[in-house]
């Protein structure tokens, strides 16, 4: 049987439900053995996502409310809210002041606000958080609503400063590492001090495209091959790496939802 103990990859940031061939996504991650956690955007996606994926051992429910969505969807905290008590892992959740979303930025701010205050006072919580050009913004909120101890947070595509960087490894988050941030370049050096035992691996897909296809869990192998050729790291010394840093972020989990 295939259960989270055979599996070798880690997809820390997938969205399972916005891929137009959900059978086919599946199928990818228990071939692949992916553990792979879904994040979600809207909570009204909630029960649906619940309904299709509890059966799959591998996959990991994230309840979110993106940024992106916060300007048409904020009413919808309440029901995130309601259905936080139920999850362990929170996202897709977190700020982005791109050009396009900058003007929902003080309700987006607010909506985070309640978020990391609910995870807080409920404990245990690991979350994935965009911080599209808002890093500072976001680990602002964190250092203010998040104390030590009271949750676990996940910098998706992480693309701040390095000063940026340092702050978020004093805060204690971990990074999740997509293909697009592993192009040869400049911010390759930033990957270089990042703790390595903070790091996770993620596709961030369908949003990250290989070709003309969206991105799929199995390619996180590539992920890894990358990623360990940066860091000077044969891939199955990358991968042992990463599972136990998901083991590290597991021991931090609420232990009365530890099976969800
Ligand atoms: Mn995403």
């Amino acid at each position: 049987m295939i259960n989270e103990n055979t599996s070798r990859l880690i997809d820390f940031h997938c969205h399972i439900d916005l891929y137009e061939d959900f059978n086919r996504i599946l199928e990818d991650c228990v071939r692949y053995k992916v553990t792979t956690l879904a994040v979600t955007t809207t909570p009204k996606a909630w029960p649906r996502n619940k309904e299709l994926l509890h059966s799959c051992e591998l996959i990991r429910l994230g309840l979110g409310l993106h940024p992106q969505l916060v300007e048409e969807r904020y009413q919808e905290i309440e029901r995130f809210e309601k259905y936080l008590t139920d999850s362990p892992y929170v996202g897709e959740v977190g700020l982005d002041a791109g050009p396009r979303y900058i003007r929902s930025l003080e309700l987006q701010k607010s909506i985070f606000t309640r978020i990391l205050q609910g995870c807080s006072s409920l404990g245990g919580k690991i979350l994935s958080v965009h911080s599209t050009r808002a890093v500072t913004k976001v680990l602002d909120l964190l250092e203010e609503h998040m104390p030590p101890g009271r949750g676990t947070v996940v910098l998706h595509w992480f693309s701040g400063s390095k000063s940026e960087l340092r702050r978020a490894i004093d805060l204690g988050c971990y990074f999740s590492i997509n293909q697009k941030m592993l192009v040869p370049g400049p911010r390759l050096e930033l990957l270089k001090v990042m703790p390595i035992d903070r790091l996770l691996t993620e596709t961030d897909g369908p949003f990250i495209r290989v070709g003309d296809a969206p991105i799929y869990p199995s390619s996180i192998s590539k992920t890894i091959v990358c990623l360990g050729r940066v860091l000077g790291r044969s891939s199955s010394e990358m991968e042992n790496i990463l599972l136990s840093n998901l083991r590290s972020i597991d021991s931090k989990k609420n232990p009365t939802l530890q099976t969800s």
